[in-house]
């Protein structure tokens, strides 16, 4: 069979869709009836308009969660790829964790008092990371904010410069994009405050010149990164781009802000660790609080000192970093029970293994069929993609999107207890993750390749 030889058709799409739709209704009765009642008061549905985008066409409702496994309403059990996209990377309900947090929660959660968790968690960042004064927030979203306000502080300066392709959350100054016509509102952004162009700058990944350009324009205060692209693909960066990258930033005043919160999946201290990089500040959420909401910020003594000689910088009341719920002791126990618990260093070990089997499968089938797209690993995660070759940057790897082919292959997985993320192809592994998981998504998936071929 070669997948080459045969077109994917629209119509064949749309058929088989039609099939696995049917099929899906069919198997997920009380998540349909929630779906109805949740729609009456409910925007979209759902609790937050995200979860509409699933590719079955309702939600499903969710009964339960164990280390990778999932169960919803209708008894039916999923190997979960998608962990929460990154929020349960440490697995779910992981039994110290749900130990540690009840403790805490029956001594009080949020008292707008420190705990000795949080100078625990602290000591532990800065072991990990290496940055030396951490702050704490309830997302990764609000940690990259803060982090910018940092940066325009310190540096008095009023741009910020993102990847294209780039998601750190919400952040309004992030949703840029590269077009045609050169920098622009990202498509599909709802009511900017500005246009971004006056607030960011936006450059290919690994397009070094173009980096050095537009910081040249001596208006920037911060680069935010990822160390890898994780939103759009995975997009490694070419060997020399980190070190380029940080001289240039160095020569220009920039700082260099790095958002782990995906790419903590190549090691204990991320990328930043695995690859000796030397950021200003480190920003991270999602898993940290293995399931509990929680981010940090943590920035080098540098950075820390320049911010407390600003005398007119509101760090304690209304100078916009904060949240009242911002580092409270449950949010901390939870951190602390993660990073001693699932995510300790040696965790690892194993669910890089497990990555790397998942891509040796998805690979196999990959060869076997004879399709022209690639996988890209990044520890313990790992993400296949509709292209000969992992793109160099986010235009690159936005160009080999298909939309309707991920959807078919995201239910037709789903549909035989298989979750991967909306977004992506992406599938995460957890300290709790099996190797029969990873064996069921490279069966599934080689079926799918197949029904799509039609040799079913
Ligand atoms: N940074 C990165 C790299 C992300 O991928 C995301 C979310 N996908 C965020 C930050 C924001 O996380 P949250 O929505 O939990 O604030």
């Amino acid at each position: 069979m070669s997948l080459l030889h045969h077109t994917i058709t629209r119509s064949r799409l749309a058929q088989l869709r039609a099939e696995e739709e049917a099929s899906f209704r069919l198997t997920h009765p009380r998540s349909g009836e929630m779906a109805t009642r949740a729609a009456a008061s409910l925007h979209a549905g759902v609790p937050m308009s995200w979860m509409a985008h699933w590719a079955s066409p309702h939600a499903v409702f969710l009964d339960s969660a164990e280390g990778a496994q999932v169960v919803d309403v209708d008894g039916n059990e999923y190997a979960d790829l998608c962990l929460g996209d990154t929020g349960a990377m440490a697995g779910h309900a992981v039994p110290s964790v749900v130990t540690a947090v009840s403790e805490r929660f029956a001594r009080g959660a949020t008292a707008m008092l420190p705990t000795e968790d949080a100078a625990w968690v602290g000591e532990e960042l800065t072991r990990r990371f290496g940055p030396t004064a951490w702050q704490f927030t309830l997302s990764a979203t609000d940690a990259n904010r803060f982090a910018i306000r940092i940066a325009r502080e310190i540096t008095r300066r009023p741009k910020i410069l993102v990847f294209n392709g780039c998601y750190h959350g919400t952040v309004d100054e992030t949703f840029i994009a590269l077009a045609e016509g050169g920098a622009g509102p990202r498509p599909g952004n709802v009511g900017p405050p500005v246009n971004p162009t006056a607030t960011t700058r936006v450059v290919e990944f690994n397009a070094i010149e173009d980096l050095e350009r537009e910081l040249s324009e001596g208006d920037v205060a911060c680069v935010l990164m990822e160390p890898a692209l994780t939103n759009i693909g995975i997009v490694l960066p070419e060997p020399g781009f980190m070190e380029g990258l940080a001289a240039a930033a160095a020569r220009h005043g920039t700082l260099l802000i790095i958002d782990e919160t995906h790419t903590w999946s190549a090691g204990p201290g991320g990328c930043t660790a695995r690859w000796g990089l030397r950021p200003d500040i480190v920003t991270i959420g999602k898993a940290i609080g293995g399931g509990i909401p929680a981010g940090a910020f943590g920035m080098s003594r540098e950075v820390a000192d320049r911010i407390s000689a600003c005398q007119d910088a509101d760090l304690e009341d209304v100078g916009g970093v904060g949240g009242t719920l911002a580092g409270n002791a449950l949010s901390l126990a939870a951190v602390r029970a993660t990073l001693t618990g699932p995510l300790a260093d040696s965790a690892w070990e194993r669910t890089e293994q497990l990555a790397t089997r998942f891509v040796e499968g998805v690979t196999r089938v990959i060869d076997r069929v004879q399709l022209p797209w690639h996988i890209v690993q990044l520890g313990c995660r790992a993400e296949y993609r509709f292209s000969p070759a992992p793109p160099r940057d986010g235009g690159e790897s936005l160009r080999a999107a298909d939309p309707e082919l991920e959807r078919f292959l995201h239910l037709h997985a789903l549909n035989r207890g298989v979750l991967l993320t909306p977004f992506h192809n992406m599938a995460l592994m957890c300290p709790s993750t099996t190797e029969a998981q990873v064996d069921r998504h490279t069966a599934v998936f080689e079926a799918a390749l197949q029904t799509l071929a039609g040799d079913d």
